[in-house]
């Protein structure tokens, strides 16, 4: 399963950051009912929708794509859950905000309005459609950080950093799998700070928490960071980070076929290097050979846990995999993560080598441990690849890529500054006509267009 693994760069084209820049505060609203209205006949019509059965699962995602340093580009879409055959395809994600600014909660809390307004409604009477009237189950997925904002909720480097239990940091260390889901969207709506931590009311609380499922993506792309990171610390830590080591790390990336670097970062003694997309991070984690790095025994070791991670990435695709089975399988790898070094009292010699400590585990690792069974158990229907953020964040990047650069280039004078949003919606509403229809639609990749 190597298409779940993509992730979107930030986009770092000047021409398009400062037509961004200069889109800020003009956002745009897509009706969830009009595009209900329109959609459902054709869901019905191809047997994915049954009036007999009037339920429909709709996924509600939102991405901020990171324009240059200082803005983002931030979407909300929908997608229904049902359609289990394209959910991973960004066509089928419809636009429902968006808009150039900042992913905070004052900022999303102004643009979700309508969106929040309508999705309570849905969510109180339903809609009618046809004589059908449809009632909804609403589900919400995102990174961690703006699940996070959206909830109200610290940011992942808080003590209480878990929007789902109220684990704090000095926690971490045992029994990482005692930890269930244990806060619910009613307290919250009943006292939004009923939980440490959680400071303003969630913008989706009609949304029950245990439907606001993490993105198996980031789970997987911020572990992986992290066990790269802990492996460059320890040979920071042995006095070894020097340019013979660095020479055979970036020699292995090459026998690897990843184009990697370091370089100083200026006026320190800190090095930063090339940061992997998500293929290379997979492909890193499955075949870096740590025996150039580390002696045979202690490569082996830190080998078993980068294998031990790539099985629970595999196990966490699987539809099939048993929530509890996987419990299992990530209680265990948790605890070769946090084994102990044994020493020898009397000779103080090491008898069996440790790797990490519990300050190590990061928010992502807790909910990799804890509660992704769990999301596996509950959601079982779906499988938690139906909430992958993948398709959002391509359909993000792909049409700040085209339509911000289309303007530019329609007479080469900055325009009006928010057609750019315009024609995005403007796309998308031809993009509901034609997936509809079984049609295809396709405009050019991004890296085909060329500034005249
Ligand atoms: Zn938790």
């Amino acid at each position: 399963m190597q298409e779940g693994f993509l992730e979107e760069p930030d986009i770092t084209d000047p021409l398009i950051i400062e037509q961004v820049i200069n889109a800020t505060g003009k956002g745009a609203y897509r009706s969830v009912k009009k595009i209900l209205e329109y959609i459902i006949p054709s869901y019905v019509e191809k047997g994915i929708l049954d009036p007999a059965i009037p339920t429909i699962h709709l996924r509600i995602s939102g991405d901020g794509r990171n324009v240059g340093r200082k803005v983002k580009h931030v979407m909300i879409t929908i997608a229904l859950l049902d359609d289990s055959i394209n959910i991973c395809k960004p066509n089928y994600h419809y636009t429902t905000i968006l808009f150039p600014g900042s992913e905070n909660y004052p900022t999303l809390k102004v643009a979700a309005n309508a969106l929040t307004q309508e999705l309570q409604e849905l969510s109180n009477v339903g809609i009618v459609i046809n004589n059908t009237l449809w009632n909804f189950e609403f589900f919400f997925s995102s990174d961690w950080k703006f699940l996070a904002t959206c909830l109200g909720f610290n940011a992942a480097n808080s003590n209480n950093f878990c929007p789902w239990c109220e684990i704090t940091k000095n926690q971490r260390g045992n029994g990482q799998n005692d930890w269930t889901i244990s806060k619910s969207m009613s307290s919250l709506n009943e006292n939004s700070t009923a939980y440490p931590g959680h400071k303003l009311p969630p913008l989706f609380n009609m949304i029950s928490l245990k439907n606001h499922v993490p993105d198996k993506l980031h789970i997987m792309l911020r572990i992986t960071d992290r066990l790269w990171e802990l492996v460059l610390q320890e040979i920071k830590n042995e006095g070894l980070f020097n340019d013979i080591t660095r020479n055979i790390i970036i020699k292995e990336m090459e026998n690897l076929k990843i184009r990697f670097e370091f370089w100083n970062i200026h006026g320190t003694n800190n090095w930063n290097y090339t940061s992997l997309m998500g293929d290379d991070k997979l492909c890193v984690l499955r075949n870096f050979n740590l025996t150039k790095l580390f002696d045979p025994e202690r490569a082996a070791l830190i080998k078993s846990l980068w294998d031990g991670f790539a099985e629970l990435y595999d196990l966490l695709g699987e539809k099939t995999t048993d929530p509890q089975y996987f419990r299992l399988k990530a209680k265990v790898w948790c605890e070769l993560f946090l084994k102990k070094t044994v020493i020898d009292s009397k000779t103080n010699t090491i008898l069996e080598q440790g790797l990490y400590r519990s300050s190590d585990i990061t928010p992502y690792i807790h909910v990799l441990v804890s509660h992704v069974w769990e999301f596996m158990l509950i959601h079982k229907r779906w499988g938690l690849n139906a909430f992958s953020c993948s398709a959002v964040e391509k359909k993000n990047h792909d049409h700040v890529c085209y339509f911000f650069k289309k303007t530019l280039k329609n007479g080469g004078k900055f325009q009006n500054k928010t057609s750019a949003i315009c024609e995005i919606l403007e796309h998308e509403n031809r993009l509901l006509f034609y997936t509809q229809n079984n049609i295809s639609l396709s405009y050019p990749k991004p890296q085909y267009i060329h500034i005249l």
